[in-house]
């Protein structure tokens, strides 16, 4: 082992002479309160915890870069999508959505799929899944949602009732309760996962046309998941299985790939898809509106501090940059509220100025004084408000998005099980459909297994479902609750 050059200091940077004995009154005898490096030590290790995610608690990131490969200055001011081989430096975080922080990594959950590029117009993060589609389309069910996935309140216990009583008592729930359950359900890593923008963004041109688009990111490495056995399995050797697939490969030089992909629709056909293309519970068919390949990226740098780098990593769907825009998904509305909230309450209120947060271009805000503020000058100090006259910063209308059109005037909570758009049914059918025996016979015991000890009321509601997406579907559960020994189908 070398030795160090430097010696070891308190915070205040004094040199700490003894590292290894308190200050006690004779050999003997207690402490005295004056051994301040004895307390600052204590309060430190007292506040090393934040508060955990609330959701996507259990994560694994890494940094690398995305190249562009097919300019879309057609569809998009965005200078990142401008020019062709442009590399932009990004950072990528993975997570199981129910898991605490320190559950195990090979559980059947969806996995989160959050991407930040730094690029020469600010951050632009896409904060997604590796799923198309969600449980819910209204946010207002979200908290709901997330309750039935969390402990319940006296068992201290994951409830499978309070899972499938949600599920069935929601069914635009179907479609990401398919997948779920299908075999993409337990993937084995996130090196072996496709991510999905999932939500519908928009695209804004320099002649302010607007186009609504999806982001995809296939996977290099093909899929591959485990069954509920092998999960058990590795999870009694290991619960880090995917921190140590993603650690190694890219230590080891074995960098992953994923192709980004983009889907592209005119701004007025959204008025005549037979699905409400701004609904987080559908998918737009490839049939309709093609993938269009337009780069990659990869992951080829391991973070120094995991704390740092990916636990205070915070991303947002609110952070765009002129060129991308949101659309009317509600679900998208409300993240991009929720999630810079929920860092503001993590992090603290500049939880932007932690290095790996801090865009690779000038912030200019006038943002004064909170907890942790670290800016320590204005560029011009008489210049801390705005309007002003003394030449600080100044809005830049060139930057002005184009009005977003919709022909909606009426302010009501409409029921949206009464849209036809929202059909909970019909692209679970198409996705039933692209299923193999074998997929199709592994779904119906996970479902299954998923359900023991569920209420009959409640599981007759879900197989209703099912049965409404194809008979099979409902047919193949209940035999398998008779197969796996559910008490009710015996
Ligand atoms: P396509 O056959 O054109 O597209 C199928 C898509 O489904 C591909 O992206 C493929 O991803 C993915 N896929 C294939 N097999 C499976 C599987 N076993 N489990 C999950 N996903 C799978 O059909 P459509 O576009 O008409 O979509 C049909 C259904 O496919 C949808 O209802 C949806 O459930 C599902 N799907 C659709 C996506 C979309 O954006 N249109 C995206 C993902 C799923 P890959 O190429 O990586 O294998």
């Amino acid at each position: 082992m070398s030795k160090c050059p430097y010696h070891q200091t308190t915070t205040a940077g004094s040199p700490v002479a003894d590292n290894q004995n308190s200050v006690t009154v004779g050999p003997r005898g207690p402490l005295l309160i004056q051994d301040w490096q004895l307390i600052e030590k204590l309060a430190h290790q007292n506040r090393e915890r934040i508060p955990e995610r609330t959701v996507h608690a259990k994560g694994w990131g890494a940094f690398g870069t995305l190249t562009i490969t097919k300019d879309l200055s057609e569809y998009t001011r965005a200078k990142v999508f401008h020019g062709v081989n442009k590399q932009i430096p990004m950072l990528a975080r993975f997570s199981t959505v129910a898991g605490e922080h320190g559950a195990a990594d090979a559980e059947r959950d969806v996995r989160g799929f959050s991407l930040k590029f730094y690029t020469e117009e600010g951050n632009w993060d896409l904060v997604g899944n590796n799923t198309p589609v969600f449980f819910v389309r209204d946010p207002l069910k979200f908290p709901d949602f997330i309750h039935t996935q969390k402990r319940h309140p006296r068992t201290n216990l994951r409830s499978p009732t309070a899972m499938w009583d949600f599920w069935s008592l929601s069914p635009e729930s179907l479609h990401q309760v398919t997948i779920l359950m299908s075999d993409r359900g337990l993937p084995t890593d996130v090196r072996h996962i496709n991510g999905y923008g999932s939500h519908t963004f928009s695209f804004w041109n320099d002649k302010n046309e607007r186009f609504w688009v999806k982001f995809h990111f296939k996977t290099q490495q093909g899929h591959r998941h485990w069954t509920n056995e092998e999960s058990f399995e590795k999870v009694g050797q290991s619960r880090e299985t995917t921190q140590e697939d993603l650690f190694y490969s890219i230590e080891n030089g074995d960098f992953p790939r994923w192709t980004l992909q983009v889907q592209i629709m005119p701004e007025l056909d959204a008025e005549k898809t037979s699905y409400n293309p701004f609904d987080l519970t559908k998918v737009w068919p490839h049939s309709e509106y093609p993938p269009i390949e337009v780069g990659f990226f990869e992951l080829n740098r391991n973070a120094d501090n995991y704390f740092a780098q990916i636990e205070q990593a915070a991303f947002s769907p609110s952070n765009v940059v002129p060129g991308i825009g949101f659309s009317p998904d509600r679900m998208l509305q409300a993240r991009i509220f929720s999630y810079a909230d929920a860092h503001r309450h993590r992090l603290g209120t500049h939880y932007e100025n932690i290095p790996v947060n801090r865009p690779h271009v000038p912030v200019h805000t006038y943002h004064k004084d909170g907890f942790m503020n670290i800016q320590e000058e204005f560029p011009n100090p008489d210049a801390y408000y705005e309007p002003n006259s003394f030449g600080g910063p100044v809005q830049a209308p060139e930057f002005k998005e184009p009005p977003l059109k919709l022909n909606q005037s009426v302010v009501d909570r409409f029921d949206h099980r009464q849209d036809e758009g929202n059909n909970d049914y019909i692209q679970v059918t198409a996705l039933f459909n692209l299923f193999d025996d074998g997929e199709k016979s592994r779904l119906f015991n996970n479902i299954a297994g998923a359900m023991a000890g569920v209420p009959k009321e409640i599981i007759e509601r879900q197989l209703t479902h099912f049965g409404r997406v194809h008979p099979d579907y409902e047919a193949g559960v209940r035999a398998e609750l008779k197969a796996t020994g559910h008490s009710d189908y015996q």
